[in-house]
């Protein structure tokens, strides 16, 4: 497409009303992730029940000993198994909180889910299953479904642990094990721990002056209540329905609940930019002629494509790092106008196409991908509630409270999110020498390649932080569930027992992080989300390794290449 002819100024202007939008977004606010709140106990417990469990049957407390334990039965999990079994592993324990495996598929089972990565690249090991997805994006059922299969297929059932939640990981120096308690009593040994419990598995609500007290039924998005709604949504027929937050949740939830509510409200902060989504039936004449490892290749393709996003296109034979930031920064802003444009064309009401339209850069909030979101709107049944900024910050007995008027619903959906990328220090993590991962952090994070910490031999850390971002997570998760499969099994074909990064490759890591942060301020300038802490300072080694996925791949490639500088290894005590 010919890029747009407009002057610096029209340009300038846009980035100005983008910083205007977000000191108006910071201006309310209570501080950065402060405003939210996982811990869902006393009158929030609720919140956190599964509506999904089967009935759990009381058993024993386990006390036996296994080669490999994931905390966490999602993808993570599933795919690092995989592996694992290849490499000959027999005894592997999934221990999950759910009372199945699926992860972020088991819990999220709200009308309209679906993925919005390509599902050729989403699904992983469908070459291992001789699988290929029946849509160009997968809905939630087929992915929690595929995560089932993968179980199965690897035999996974036999040894895991379901409706248990891991509340200490304890190395043992003398049996040189893993000891993991359990809110079941279990205390369970292990030789190589994975903590895959998820990069947004822990729902978080905003905390909001006298939620408690509101006299409907409301429930968390990850939590849906299908005993309340139907499972076709027809018991909302006569409901009006309140849902917060207009996150990537609520962009898929929306169009169902307009659809089947007596009335909607639709409480917004800050609007999620809404891109076309391609979907289509996969072709049978395609998928006939797929080639044995057709996916690996795939993957192998991203894996050798140096990043090449629209920005970095744009800012191709720019001269100088100010004329690339400008040039990357305009190509982005011309992507934005864009959408709002596709808002003008689909929206019927011009207020409330306006109050729609997103004023930050694009990959400032996560991107959403919908076709049926903005034309709910045009319903006569559908209030968009647009709190300019300020969000929802009073719920009365009838429901949200906003410039003085008492929303009345029978029903109120949390769209607000889940706590960020805090995978392995979920529970209690003691290390050698009785050091807490807590307190080891308490001056940052440190890693090796956001798998591997000193001090914690046979711990692996899956989705964390200094780990590489990529918007197909299972891409990521993939190379660092090869990663891990391949180093438990460089210390068992090799006679050792446990490994342990070295201080000096971890230090070499932390720098990394650190030298490839930061490169611009964007994420500042950034309307806050979960993307920037909310908006909250981070020290530079607190996120993720900027440095590229091509190169976080090759890395771990050369971290391998070298085990025995890389790492501590031991052999089993006598
Ligand atoms: P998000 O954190 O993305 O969204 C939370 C929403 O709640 C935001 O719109 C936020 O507003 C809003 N909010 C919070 N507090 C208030 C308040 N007091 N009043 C009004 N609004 C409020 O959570 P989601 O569950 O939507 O998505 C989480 C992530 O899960 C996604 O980003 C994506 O990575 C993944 N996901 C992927 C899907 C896919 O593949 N299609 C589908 C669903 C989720 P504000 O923006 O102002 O903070």
């Amino acid at each position: 497409m010919p890029r747009p002819d407009h002057p610096q100024s029209y340009y300038d202007d846009i980035k100005g009303k983008f910083k205007q939008a977000r000191d108006v977004r910071l201006d309310y606010r209570p501080p950065g992730t402060e405003q939210f709140t996982s811990e869902f106990s006393g009158e929030l417990a609720k919140y956190a029940v599964d509506p999904y469990a089967k009935a759990v049957e009381q058993r024993e407390p386990i006390t036996d000993k296994v080669e490999v334990l994931f905390i966490g039965g999602g993808f993570s999990a599933l795919l690092t198994s995989a592996r694992l079994r290849e490499h000959g592993l027999e005894s592997i324990r999934i221990v999950e909180r759910g009372s199945d495996v699926g992860g972020t598929w088991y819990w999220n089972r709200y009308p309209g889910a679906a993925c919005d990565v390509v599902s050729y690249d989403y699904l992983p090991l469908l070459d291992e299953l001789d699988y290929v997805p029946v849509d160009h994006y997968s809905r939630g059922p087929e992915i929690f479904g595929h995560c089932q299969k993968i179980a199965k297929k690897y035999n996974l059932y036999e040894l895991a642990v379901f409706n248990t939640t891991v509340t200490e990981t304890i190395w043992n120096e003398e049996e040189q094990l893993w000891h993991v308690k359990t809110d079941c009593g279990d205390v369970m040994r292990a030789q190589f721990v994975i903590c895959a419990n998820g990069t947004l598995a822990k729902p978080k609500l905003s905390t909001i002056k006298g939620m408690t007290s509101f006299a409907g039924h409301s429930f968390h998005t990850s939590r849906w209540d299908y005993d309340y709604t139907g499972v076709d949504l027809e018991n909302l027929k006569d409901k009006v329905v309140g849902i917060i937050g207009t996150g990537a949740s609520a962009v898929q939830i929306v169009p169902e609940l307009a659809k089947n509510a007596k009335q909607l409200y639709v409480f917004q902060r800050t609007p999620s930019s809404i891109d076309v989504r391609e979907d289509w039936p996969t072709d049978p004449n395609w998928a006939r002629k797929l080639e044995p490892g057709w996916q690996a290749t795939r993957r192998a393709k991203v894996l050798a494509v140096v990043e090449n996003s629209l920005e970095k296109r744009a800012a191709k034979g720019a001269t100088s790092p100010e004329e690339k930031l400008r040039k990357q920064e305009n190509a982005n802003i011309d992507y934005m106008m864009r959408i709002h444009r596709r808002i003008d064309k689909i929206v019927d009401d011009q207020e409330t196409a306006d109050a729609l339209k997103p004023w930050y850069m694009f990959m400032c909030k996560r991107p959403c991908f919908h076709n049926d979101y903005l034309p709910a709107f045009n319903r006569p049944n559908v209030q968009l509630v647009d709190t300019k900024g300020e969000g929802i910050t009073e719920i009365g007995p009838k429901g949200p409270v906003f410039n003085g008027k008492e929303y009345d619903v029978d029903v109120l959906i949390y769209a607000t999110g889940f706590e960020v990328q805090q995978t392995g220090i979920y529970n209690t993590i003691v290390g050698e020498a009785n050091v807490n991962l807590q307190d080891k952090y308490a001056d940052g994070i440190r890693t090796l390649l956001g798998i591997h910490t000193a001090g914690f031999p046979n711990l692996f850390i899956m989705g964390g932080y200094q780990a590489s971002f990529q918007f197909n997570l299972t891409d990521m998760l993939q190379t660092q569930g090869d990663h891990i499969a391949a180093c438990i099994d460089y210390v068992r074909s090799n006679g050792y027992h446990s490994l342990d990064v070295s201080d000096e490759a971890e230090q070499w890591w932390v720098d990394e992080v650190i030298n490839h942060r930061g490169k611009t301020t964007r994420s500042e300038e950034c309307t806050p989300g979960y993307y920037n802490m909310e908006g909250d300072s981070q020290r530079r080694q607190d996120g993720n390794y900027n440095g590229g996925f091509r190169q976080y791949f090759e890395h771990q490639g050369e971290v391998r290449e070298k085990m025995e500088e890389n790492f501590n290894l031991k052999a089993k005590p006598a």
